[in-house]
């Protein structure tokens, strides 16, 4: 059963742009119709790691160098990211989440890719700070496209 108790939350955290809201660094979003049909079934939380650090819309394109997350006129802003993070894990366990879909190439959300840090579209095999604090976490994390490939019910159970 999908709903059963608190201790099988099938709550799903996402990152927010992918279900239309409007909290990308330049204001848009980046919807994904396939997750409308599965927040019929699942309760889809909306996350978005920068906002809940402390960041604006809109605001600086920014990129992970390192161990650090720099924009492009080459400000710091690690520790906002940081923030954001560890304010959605706070939520993922307040629901008891063990599931996360989030937009690739962020460097908050990212998935499977992330920008080089070089601000040139160059894309490398990596992670989003968000995404690594939840994994650290037990929490799985996958894109829209990765659940088209799978069964969202062996995911939550
Ligand atoms: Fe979307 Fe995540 Fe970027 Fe927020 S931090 S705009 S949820 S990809």
């Amino acid at each position: 059963m999908a709903h059963s108790s608190r201790s099988s939350c099938s709550c799903i955290l996402c990152s927010a742009c992918l279900l239309g809201v409007r909290c990308r660094y330049n204001g848009k979003s980046k919807p994904y119709p396939h997750l409308q049909k599965l927040a019929q079934k699942f309760c889809l939380i909306p996350v978005c790691p920068e906002i809940l650090g402390g960041l604006g819309i809109p605001r600086e394109k920014a990129e992970i160098q390192k161990d650090k997350v720099i924009t492009l006129s080459g400000k710091d802003i690690t520790s906002a990211f940081l923030r954001g993070a560890r304010e959605t894990l706070k939520i993922a366990r307040l629901l008891n989440a063990k599931v996360a879909i989030f937009a690739d190439k962020s460097p908050s959300c990212g998935v499977h890719f992330i920008y080089d840090g070089s601000f040139t579209g160059k894309l490398i095999k990596g992670e989003g700070i968000t995404t690594k604090l939840l994994r650290e976490h037990g929490i799985k994390v996958f894109t829209p496209e990765d659940l088209r490939k799978s069964e969202i019910d062996k995911l939550l159970h």
